[in-house]
């Protein structure tokens, strides 16, 4: 099999393509047989599949060295060019929808390829892209205003980034200190937060309304290529996380601040235990050492799976000088494998990459059989399942990685996921509240994120700290600015992935193999469907939702209990 480094890259002509993608249409909307019209539509497939193969290449190689001229050109060359293909695609899915043998073609391929392209259909249109491009204006100028933000702390100038691990300080004081000075900064560039944040809902509201929506939020939800479900769900389910998840979540923080000997727990409290979170012991040279004889014992397709991720050299994990920083997990049609890319950096988020972000690569693995790009990766509610599921998964594997922090990593891992929760859903309501209420001012729509928080998470106290008491907290989160609705999802998919814990401690071999058949059907169907395939409960249905939290409330409170024994006999 072709390796990564051996990909022979050279730049795809997208004016000539463009061209033959409309003679292609065209002939595809004049097709009077079946088999001639299938033919186009595979073509067209392929070819578009090609393309994203080179596209995907490109922005790998530009940021594994962000010093790379040739690449960086290249990066140029595709950005400048893709959004002109669009109007492209749009024809070719009105083509679709109007397609001669679209019964037959719907019966070979799924539904769900119909169903995504006509929200696409919905929400895309000439007329609005002038709004579209402000839109990303704004998003880049909030990305811009939060990576410029510099806080002198102990010494050193740091970035947001930089201040979060100082979060996690065992020292009381040093935490306070490094909150006070991080949000002294926030509320200098608050008026700017408030501006962008304001122009981006009215131009929102204003391309809702050019595309016949009531507001923003149907347009956000067909965004986000959601066919199965609607606001009035998502309303509901939220419902369920005040009444089973918030009075639970109450219990645990009180728990936790009593072990830490805290009377009141702080905005700046969030540690979990007194003498600090779990970190893992070993190199990172070790770890993915370890992660190979974790998947091959997992089971026998992982452990391919992983093996051929080390052979094809697909995975660009460790930090070095001139990668960009973050990490993802794409696609690359040309050697039909998944590439994971991250920069190490000592803390339990290392063992994540190597569980999480691998779910999403052996998803996407087992996915390469599709003929249809679009099948790849599914919907992003669904796409968390797997990475957030093989998290537990490799828990009988994850003492390699923590030795002697365990059991602390284990209890840390179940409480941070039901701790997430309540904070996800608010997040959610708030945009929904926002987008039906575009002209209020940004003081009322601070005070109604405070309104907001203090139903699903009643226990957050402020110790004198006005940025958060004027209702700013959400504007640290950038998905509310980036991608609007799309902060639910992590919570939908975390409602699985804790079934499939509970799956897996009544029965593993069965429960992994509900996983992989998950994984099979990649983005072949729609959420609701891929439950089914897998044999979880919705979680819009309110009894599976309160047996399953039930489930991991008690499961937390045997590891408590284990943890407390462990600290009794040291
Ligand atoms: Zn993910």
């Amino acid at each position: 099999m072709k390796k990564f480094s051996e990909i022979v890259y050279s730049r795809p002509n997208l004016e000539a393509y463009s061209a033959e993608l409309k003679k292609d249409i065209e002939a595809f909307k004049a097709s009077d047989t079946l088999e001639l019209q299938r033919q186009l539509f595979l073509k067209i497939s392929r070819d578009s599949k090609k393309n994203g193969s080179a596209h995907s290449f490109v922005e790998v190689k530009y940021s594994q060295n962000s010093k790379d001229a040739f690449f960086e050109d290249e990066k140029k060359y595709f950005d400048n060019e893709m959004p002109k293909l669009s109007p492209v695609f749009k024809e070719f899915g009105i083509a679709c929808l109007n397609a001669k043998f679209r019964k037959e073609l719907e019966a070979e391929f799924g539904k769900q390829f119909f169903d995504l392209t006509e929200l696409q259909n919905k929400i895309v249109s000439e007329e609005v892209v002038p709004l579209l491009q402000k839109e990303n204006e704004l998003s880049a100028e909030y990305q811009k205003l939060k990576s410029e933000i510099k806080i002198d702390f102990d010494g050193k100038m740091r970035n947001l980034s930089g201040m979060s691990p100082l979060m996690e300080s065992t020292d009381r004081e040093y935490r306070k200190a490094a909150s006070k000075a991080m949000y002294t900064e926030m509320i200098k560039v608050q008026p700017e937060l408030d501006r962008i944040y304001d122009e981006l809902v009215k131009v929102r509201t204003e391309l809702a309304h050019k595309l016949g929506y009531e507001n923003f939020v149907q347009m956000g939800y067909d965004r986000m290529g959601r066919t199965c479900y609607n606001a009035q769900d998502i309303t509901k389910y939220r419902g369920f996380v005040a009444k089973y998840v918030t009075p639970k979540v109450a219990i645990l923080k009180d728990k936790i601040a009593k072990l830490q000997g805290l009377d009141t727990m702080y905005h700046y409290d969030s540690l979990l235990f007194k003498d600090g979170n779990a970190t893992p012991k070993t190199s990172p040279e070790q770890m993915i050492a370890d992660a190979q004889v974790m998947y091959n014992e997992l089971s026998h397709e992982t452990g391919v799976f992983f093996k051929q991720m080390i052979d094809l050299e697909v995975m660009d994990l460790l930090n070095r000088e001139n990668k960009s920083p973050g990490g993802y997990c794409t696609y690359i049609d040309e050697i039909k494998s998944p590439f994971i890319f991250s920069n190490f950096n000592g803390t339990s988020h290392d063992v994540d990459v190597l569980t999480h972000e691998a779910g999403h690569a052996f998803q996407c693995y087992c996915s390469t059989h599709f003929e249809l790009g679009e099948y790849l990766f599914p919907t992003s509610e669904s796409a968390e399942i797997h990475s957030m599921s093989m998290e537990f998964f490799a828990w009988n594997w994850v003492d390699k990685f923590f030795l002697q922090d365990t059991e602390k990593y284990k209890l840390g891992h179940l409480l941070k996921s039901l701790f997430f929760l309540p904070y996800g859903v608010s997040v959610d309501e708030f945009q929904q509240n926002v987008f039906e209420n575009p002209s209020i001012s940004a003081e009322k729509r601070r005070a109604m994120w405070n309104k907001v928080s203090d139903t699903y998470s009643p226990w957050i106290k402020v110790d004198n700290e006005p940025f958060l008491e004027n209702g700013g907290r959400w504007q640290l989160q950038a998905h509310i600015y980036q991608m609007p609705f799309y902060y639910i999802d992590y919570t939908l998919a975390q409602l699985c992935a804790f079934q499939f814990y509970k799956k897996m401690n009544e029965d593993f071999d069965k429960a992994w193999k509900d996983y992989h058949r998950l994984c099979k059907q990649g983005g072949s169907m729609n959420f609701l469907e891929l439950l089914e395939v897998a044999n979880l409960s919705s979680p819009f249905d309110e009894k599976g939702f309160a047996e399953t939290i039930d489930f991991i409330f008690n499961e937390i409170n045997r590891l408590f209990d284990e943890y407390n024994k462990e600290l009794a006999a040291n």
